[in-house]
This record gives structure tokens, C-alpha cells and sequence, in this order.
């Protein structure tokens, strides 16, 4: 075995392989851009090598530069993870040229399947099933089109080269085919370098269902199950889970099979995952093979109880592989969601930005199988996999995952429980997430009762996106909890409480607070008010015309409040960012922007000095009289409109000049209500 390997990778996935070395006894080297240069795979592992600016070209696909940090380090052996330079046939023959082991298939295995095309050919050989289609060498348009209309419609082209759902396009006729190619054809040039495309029949319906192969330099072979991963946006994967439901062992028994003999066609070694589409009646064809370690092999490991890492590492170092195919056992059913720093709303745009706070449910990292790693015969029931921490940015360079959640049941039904339960206690505040859609696919009745096909995300987008009933009301509570706690003194310049709390009413004081709700999309909606009032040992909170009861309290943990109100009391987190307030209670996430109601006064009459209505209504109290020497914030007149009270204060210390209306005057929106000479 190594002594010391390099990790040519960056966030989870060389975290990932990272605590694997640890658990080894394996000392591992990380390697870094500009970018990350403070980021956690850097602190998982022993040692790190700068090694160029931000962009990955600059960094993690600079073959020369990783090779030189191999060899200045020590390191015997480097590990790809996925992505980057995983599938490079050219970084493997590196590797191989400067004497250092990559943990990753041989290069000619590489090569073999880096092109579609030619692994289709390779696997028709091997009497793997394909989908009916094209892919041969002779790329002329017009024969193109002519196997196109053989096959019949609908078509899907795909970039022989590709990768990562690029460059392909659904042609649903023959008068569309011209177009398509000539686009297919750009995409795949830009993206990869190669304009070779190959045709196949586009099946309506399919499931996405894939293998596990692992094969060792002694002739082993063996498949690790399977795993369905249909369900996808822009043809990549958002969740996946293994076994595969819903198949006879029968046709699991085939495809393993047929997987085995796919890696074996080209004398594969190493991990490796043959992905097949499948119909609705169970036919399977084989689509690609990924020469490298999945983002999604931690489902595997949870049902097989075997670290897949340590596997590679073996195997890269000459062993065995650690189990038979008679060894190898199911149990239970695990699920994993990518938690991605996205905009589900927007197409699913990439979203970067600083974690600002940052809370995964309660689970194990990089915990494969706890017998393994932990307590002897217990299985770590929910698992995550992440490669930031709060704090951390997600920037525009690299992929915007931000966790795999992984979950762990005895039946689909338990994963699939303990899934919903897990995403419902993530709290991320910074970038957007798809943390509500996940909820959403999870709770929906296609994935529930794992009826999955590719299709299952586009054929329920209106459900999937569907506004959801939240617990308004008591979120509502906290955010006020946590701006009167706030408010007992910050250092923020215009604290309503300067502005607002000493304006007493029968001995008793209120307090009107401005706010705006800020939907899932993160826009914010009209400006509200909720009055807190005190009079002597009660304690109010009025909204939408309702008083009720309200007491509050600071909880234990940090960002912690408890409320109570009426007929609900909740328990939250609530995290304030400027004037923001996130609130995650009873597992769902709220967020309430606080209102500078001053502010707004002032912004309404448009010069400073000059005090207007900020809605129409009826003057209340007047708190000044011509004379009066005020401070910035001091309150001067309280209206009322629609039963709530609004305080209009000071925008800047002054001398009030004129009062232009009194007690139980009725006031349009926009009137001026008193003069100040600013000072
Ligand atoms: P998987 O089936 O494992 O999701 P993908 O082909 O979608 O396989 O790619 C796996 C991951 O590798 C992606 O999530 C992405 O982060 C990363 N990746 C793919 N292509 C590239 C690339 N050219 N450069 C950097 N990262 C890539
Ligand atoms: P990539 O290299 O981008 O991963 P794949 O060939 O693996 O490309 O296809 C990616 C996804 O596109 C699949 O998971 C599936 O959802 C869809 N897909 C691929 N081939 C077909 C097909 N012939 N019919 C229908 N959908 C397909
Ligand atoms: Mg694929």
C-alpha cells in the first residue's frame, strides 16, 4: 500500500478521498488555486501545493504543474477523484511517464471509453445491448440524416466526446434535423474539442439505471449493484439512490452482468460505473462508461458497507479486490441529494456567494459503514459529504455543489422518511439553494412511490413549483423575538428601538415594526407592520388587524429563539444578516427583511427636513410642539391606519418649526405633517 498520495481534486471529492487516506494511515497531499487557497480539502489533507490561479484551466487541469507537485511531495500515487482531470487519458499517461501510480483505469481503457461512439463499437463486439442508433466514423450530413430517418423519430444527437448532458440535442423531426446537427455539432467543438456526433433513438420515458464495476490487475471482476439515477435536470443528476427500485433480481442479475462484461472488453482495473437507459418495459442499454469514482458512490457504499476509496487504493496498489461477487451483499436502501448552490426558479443558474451560515442536519461525515470506521455493527443512518464549511464562498470557478446528503434505511420507504426529515433540517444562508425543490421531489407522489423516469422533473415542474403553505405566523413570531433581542442595543445607527420605544401609551409602550417578506426567490414583497405592545405584564404582537398574547425567549444554542403566541409556539433558529432575518422552524425556511420605518418616512417627502405621511391615516399623538430641539430618531408623530400604529421619527437632529396637524386630524397619504430645521 502507498505511504503517501497526492489528490489531484478540490471540494467534497478530495475531502472524500481525504478521509480515506486518514482512516488508512495513508498521508495525503492536496493540491490548490488562488481560490481555495483557505478551503477545507486543503485542511483535510497532511500537506498542500499551490498550484495556479482560479480558473480550473490555471489550476486543476494543469497536467505539468500536479505532476511536479507529485513528485516534489513524494507522493506514489495520485487520485483523480471526479471531474477535472479523472478521465484525462493524457494525465494518466503522464502519471505513468514520471513514475507515479494513477488510481484510475489503465489508459487505454480510458481512451476506449472516452469516445462514445467507439465504446459503442467496442460493447456491440461485446454483445452489450445498445440503443438503436448510429455511430459510425463517416460523419457526412446527409448520411447522418439518413440514419436519423431510419431510426425514426424522436432522435437524440450526443457529442462522441462528451460529457456533463452537453452538446445534446432531441430532434423530434426530419425537417429539424439539419439545424440540430449543425448545433449539436458547435457545442461539442467548443465544449470538447471534437465535433464527432452519434445518433440514437430517443426513448420516451426512460430510467436512468447504472453499475458499479470494480476489476483488479488479477483478473477480478465484480459489479457492486446498481443504482437508479433518473432523476435529472438538463440531463444531470439531482438524486440518486441504490438498488434501483422496482427491477426483478432477474434483470439486476443481467445488467450486472452485461456491465462485467462491458469493463472486461477492455480490460478495465479499477472503479468503474456502466450506465444503461432502460424503458418502461425493463429493456436496458448500455448508454456510456465513466472510467472513475461517481459523485454518486456513496449510496453505493452505504448499502454495500464498503468504502470504494479503499477499494481503488488497493487495487491501484497491485491487490485483490477485497470481496468476491458472492461476498458482496445488499442491505437496505440508501438515497443521496446534491444540495447545489442554485436558483431551481431560474433554470437552475449557478448561484455563488458567502456561506454565511451553514447547518447540515445531524450525520456523519465521510462515514462509510460505522463498522468500519465507528461503533462496531451500527450503520450511520444519515451521511454528508460536503467540501465547505460556514464561511467558506461558493465562486463562479468550479461546480456549486454544496453538500451530498446521503440517507441510510432499512426499506426505500425509511430512507426515503429520514431523506425528507434531513432536508428539512439543512439551513444554508448566502447563495441560493435548491434545498426547497429537493423537499419538494421527495414529497412528491412520482418519487415517492418510485415511479422515476428522466422526465419526472420537467412533467411535474408546475407541482415541483408550486408555492408551499409555511408556518407564517409563528416564523413570523421569531423574527420579531430575535429584532427586539437585537434591538436591546446594536450597532446600527437608526435601531427602530432608539426610534420607537419611548413613545408610552397608558404606562404601557409599543413598538411598530416595519417589515417585508422575502419569498423563496429571494424577492422582496410589500412592506407590513407588526406592533409589539407591553403594558404591564402583557405582552402583544398585532398583524393583519389580529392581537394576540406573545412572549419570547432566547434558546440555547446560537441564533436560538423560542416563541410563543396564541395558539402556537415554535422553536427556531434565526439568523440575521444586516437586516434580514432567516428563519428556519418546524423545518421549513422563512426570511423577513426589517423595515427602517424612519427611513421610509423620510425617503417618502423626498428632502430632509420636511415629514410626510407615510400612508394615509389618522394622527394618533403629536409628541412635539414648535421649539422642540429633537435628535436624529426622536419620535414626533404617531398615526394610525388600517388599526396599526406607525411612528414617524426624526430623520436628523433639528428644531421642530411647525406642526401642521393635531390629534384625530385624518391625514392623506403623502400630506406633510410638521417642519423641522435640520440642524
Ligand atoms: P456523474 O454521473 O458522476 O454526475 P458527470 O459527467 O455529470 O458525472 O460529471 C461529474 C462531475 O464532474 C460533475 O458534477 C462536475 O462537477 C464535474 N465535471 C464534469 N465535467 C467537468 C469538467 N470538464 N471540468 C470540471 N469538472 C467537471
Ligand atoms: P453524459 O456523458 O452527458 O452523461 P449520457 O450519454 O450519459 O451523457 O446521457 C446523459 C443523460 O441523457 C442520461 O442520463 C439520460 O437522462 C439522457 N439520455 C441519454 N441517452 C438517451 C436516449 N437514447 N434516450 C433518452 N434519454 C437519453
Ligand atoms: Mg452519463
Amino acid at each position: 500500500m502507498f505511504n503517501k498520495i497526492l489528490i489531484a481534486n478540490r471540494g467534497e471529492i478530495a475531502c472524500r478521498v481525504a478521509a480515506t487516506c486518514k482512516r488508512l494511515g495513508i498521508a495525503s497531499v492536496a493540491v490548490y488555486s488562488d481560490a481555495d487557497a483557505n478551503a477545507k480539502h486543503v485542511a483535510a489533507c497532511d500537506e498542500a501545493v499551490h498550484i495556479g490561479g482560479s480558473s480550473a484551466a490555471e489550476s486543476y487541469l494543469r497536467v505539468e504543474r500536479i505532476i511536479e507537485a507529485a513528485r516534489a511531495t513524494g507522493a506514489q500515487a495520485v487520485h483523480p477523484g471526479y471531474g477535472f482531470l479523472s478521465e484525462n487519458e493524457d494525465f494518466a499517461q503522464a502519471c505513468e511517464a514520471a513514475g507515479i501510480v494513477f488510481i484510475g483505469p489503465p489508459v487505454e481503457a480510458i481512451a476506449a471509453m472516452g469516445s462514445k461512439a467507439a465504446a459503442k463499437a467496442l460493447m456491440h463486439a461485446a454483445a452489450v445491448p445498445l440503443v438503436p442508433g448510429y455511430h459510425g466514423d463517416d460523419q457526412d450530413a446527409q448520411l447522418l440524416h439518413r440514419e436519423a430517418n431510419a431510426i425514426g423519430y424522436p432522435v437524440l444527437l450526443k457529442a462522441s466526446a462528451g460529457g456533463g448532458g452537453k452538446g445534446m440535442r432531441v430532434v423530434e423531426r426530419s425537417e429539424d434535423f439539419a439545424a440540430a446537427l449543425a448545433s449539436c455539432k458547435r457545442e461539442a467543438a467548443s465544449s470538447f474539442g471534437n465535433d464527432r456526433v452519434l445518433i440514437e433513438k430517443y426513448l420516451t420515458r426512460p430510467r436512468h439505471v447504472e453499475v458499479q464495476v470494480f476489476a483488479d490487475r488479477h483478473g477480478g471482476a465484480v459489479y457492486l449493484f446498481d443504482r437508479d439515477c433518473s432523476v435529472q435536470r438538463r440531463h444531470q443528476k439531482v438524486l440518486e439512490e441504490a438498488p434501483a427500485p422496482g427491477l426483478s433480481a432477474e434483470i439486476k442479475r443481467e445488467m450486472g452482468e452485461a456491465a462485467v462484461a462491458a469493463a472486461r472488453a477492455v480490460n478495465y482495473v479499477g472503479a468503474g460505473t456502466v450506465e444503461f437507459i432502460m424503458t418502461s418495459t425493463g429493456e436496458f442499454y448500455f448508454m456510456e462508461m465513466n472510467t472513475r469514482l461517481q459523485v454518486e458512490h456513496p449510496v453505493t457504499e452505504m448499502v454495500t458497507g464498503q468504502d470504494l476509496v479503499e477499494w481503488q487504493l488497493r487495487v491501484a496498489a497491485d491487490q485483490p479486490l477485497p470481496l468476491t461477487q458472492e461476498q458482496l451483499k445488499i442491505d437496505g436502501h440508501a438515497i443521496e441529494a446534491r444540495i447545489y448552490a442554485e436558483h431551481p426558479a431560474r433554470g437552475f443558474l449557478p448561484s455563488t456567494g458567502t456561506l454565511k451560515h451553514l447547518r447540515m442536519p445531524e450525520g456523519v461525515e465521510f462515514a462509510i459503514d460505522a463498522s468500519g470506521l465507528g461503533e462496531p455493527g451500527r450503520k450511520a443512518p444519515v451521511r454528508i459529504d460536503s467540501g465547505v464549511r460556514e464561511g467558506d464562498t461558493i465562486t463562479p470557478f468550479y461546480d456549486p455543489m454544496i453538500a451530498k446528503l446521503i440517507v441510510h434505511g432499512a426499506t426505500r420507504e425509511e430512507a426515503l422518511a429520514r431523506l425528507s426529515r434531513a432536508l428539512h433540517a439543512c439551513e444554508v444562508v448566502g447563495p441560493h439553494t435548491n434545498v426547497e425543490f429537493l423537499q419538494s421531489i421527495v414529497a412528491s407522489e412520482p418519487f415517492a412511490t418510485g415511479d422515476l423516469d428522466t422526465g419526472l422533473i420537467e412533467r411535474h415542474h408546475d407541482a415541483l413549483f408550486a408555492p408551499r403553505k409555511k408556518p407564517y405566523k409563528e416564523a413570523l413570531a421569531l423574527a420579531c423575538a430575535a429584532l427586539l433581542t437585537r434591538e436591546g442595543g446594536t450597532a446600527h445607527g437608526a435601531s427602530p428601538w432608539d426610534a420607537l420605544s419611548h413613545w408610552r401609551l397608558n404606562g404601557g409602550y409599543t413598538q411598530t415594526l416595519g417589515w417585508r417578506d422575502i419569498d423563496s426567490g429571494g424577492e422582496s414583497a410589500g412592506l407590513f407592520t407588526v406592533t409589539f405592545a407591553r403594558d404591564g405584564g402583557t405582552q402583544t404582537l398585532e398583524h393583519d388587524g389580529v392581537r394576540e398574547d406573545f412572549k419570547w425567549s432566547d434558546g440555547s444554542g446560537p441564533h436560538e429563539f423560542r416563541a410563543t403566541i396564541v395558539d402556537a409556539r415554535a422553536t427556531g433558529r434565526v439568523f440575521v444578516d444586516g437586516d434580514t432575518f432567516h428563519v428556519f422552524c418546524l423545518g421549513e425556511a422563512l426570511a423577513f427583511e426589517w423595515q427602517n420605518l424612519l427611513a421610509h418616512a423620510a425617503d417618502a417627502e423626498g428632502g430632509e427636513g420636511r415629514l410626510t405621511a407615510p400612508m394615509p391615516g389618522k394622527v394618533i399623538a403629536v409628541l412635539v410642539e414648535p421649539g422642540t430641539v429633537v435628535e436624529k430618531g426622536t419620535p414626533l408623530i404617531v398615526m394610525e391606519a388600517m388599526k396599526m400604529e406607525h411612528t414617524i421619527g426624526a430623520p436628523a437632529a433639528g428644531t421642530v418649526s411647525e406642526v401642521l396637524y393635531a390629534v384625530g386630524d385624518q391625514v392623506a397619504d403623502g400630506a406633510q405633517l410638521l417642519v423641522l430645521d435640520v440642524q
